[in-house]
């Protein structure tokens, strides 16, 4: 809403609020006219957000039922059930070889949520807080929504959208954190060791805040996820931010965490006891359960994307139109469409016209995306070939 609207009703809103979405639009213009045509009852075929074609795994349903039968319905620990906190430290100590305990944990509804909390924690008001660019669509508001100033590093397609420190260490005067986020949401980028080795550089000489959001850490299909809190001297200044949203299909459960410095999530309790008082504890015990299930849970929900992602591959080798951007990990494909002369929002907008397949357009994720789009692997594997073959048709149409 901008401010104009805000004004009708009378009494007046906090710049901060008003100003969450900064001047341009969010980003959703494209998906919500897909939905509208949809609620319409057109036919349309979605391959816009993150949310898998599969439900929450029915064991972890009975997990549920089961605790909220059993009374787990008051309000919960704030900081998350200590069983829980102490999986999450456990899995992130598998993963980087840190030690990790429950007091560094912080459990939260959802990675959104986190990522909220990361910024409060590292940021005051008026501070500078750096994002990259293509970013997930709600990084800059989320830094604007507690009234710090969200400032882009730009990542470029001839780096095959991996971030640069040399453009870190140009952006990081004034600056208190860096966000990143591996694999990339929306390029599916995994960041390469010489990557991550270079952010951790960067933002230990600039003495950066560094979140790295890693919601995506289950999704790999080439190369290797590397948490900077793994790295040398980051483990004080590093915050992760994880989900079970996109590990176990658990989207709508709102359930994620943050890990970092016991000091810090010893604050972010106070934070968590003013806004959000905790998690439910019937979603914690599955949750729990859930990750309690290892891997091989974690595997059969990441399975179908790195399925439709060799067919995707075969596909786009067979045309010349559209190129894929390099990309090793998490549910999406970067579609590098500028042969067609068209911005991605220009395309996705006749794609859905002429066709009724809704992708989103690259400008969505800012301006290092334009002229591409994104594409979710969210649909069944057969429905999801023959959409990606017509949207490649389309293109070629396009470019004559
Ligand atoms: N980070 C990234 C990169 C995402 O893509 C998403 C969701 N699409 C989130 C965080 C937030 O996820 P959730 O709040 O569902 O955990």
């Amino acid at each position: 809403m901008n401010r104009f609207l805000a004004d009708l009703c009378g009494m007046k809103l906090s710049n901060t609020l008003t100003q969450i979405n900064g001047d341009g639009d969010d980003g959703w213009g494209l998906f919500n006219e897909a939905r509208r045509r949809m609620a319409a009852g057109a036919p349309i075929q979605e391959l816009t957000i993150g949310e898998h074609d599969i439900r929450t795994h029915q064991s972890i349903l009975d997990a549920m039922h089961i605790s909220a039968s059993n009374g787990h319905t008051g309000y919960a620990e704030i900081p998350g059930i200590q069983p829980l906190r102490e999986a999450v430290a456990r899995r992130m100590e598998d993963r980087t070889g840190v030690r990790t305990t429950p007091d560094n944990v912080l459990i939260t509804p959802g990675g959104q949520s986190a990522l909220f909390a990361a910024h409060r924690a590292a940021l005051d008001s008026g501070d500078t807080g750096l994002y990259l660019d293509p970013h997930y669509t709600t990084y800059p508001g989320t830094i604007r929504a507690i009234g710090a100033i969200a400032k882009p590093i730009f990542c470029h397609s001839i780096n095959e959208f991996q971030p640069q420190a040399t453009d870190i260490r140009a952006a990081s005067n004034g600056a208190r954190s860096l966000l990143i986020n591996s694999p990339n949401n929306p390029t599916g980028v995994v960041y390469t060791e010489d990557t991550i080795n270079g952010i951790a550089d960067a933002v230990r000489d600039a003495d950066l805040w560094l979140i790295s959001d890693e919601v995506y850490d289950t999704q790999i299909w080439e190369g290797s996820h590397i948490s900077p809190r793994a790295l040398p001297g980051m483990v004080d200044r590093t915050l992760v931010v994880g989900s079970m949203s996109k590990s176990h299909a658990m989207t709508g459960s709102r359930v994620g965490w943050i890990v970092g410095p016991e000091i810090v999530i010893e604050h972010l309790i106070n934070l968590s006891t003013n806004t959000t008082y905790g998690v439910p504890g019937y979603i914690q015990d599955a949750a729990l359960f859930a990750l309690d299930q290892g891997s091989a849970l974690e595997q059969e929900v990441a399975a179908p994307f790195e399925r439709r992602r060799r067919t995707a591959k075969t596909l786009i080798k067979r045309q010349n139109t559209v190129a894929l951007v390099p990309s090793g990990g998490a549910m999406y494909l970067m579609l590098d469409i500028r042969q067609t002369g068209l911005s991605g929002i220009a395309f996705a907008q006749s794609l859905l016209d002429v066709e009724e397949i809704a992708v989103m357009p690259g400008e969505s994720f800012g301006s290092s995306a334009a002229g591409h789009v994104r594409v979710a692997m969210t649909l069944e594997d057969k429905a999801f070939e023959q959409a990606l073959t017509r949207v490649l048709a389309h293109a070629g149409r396009l470019s004559g």
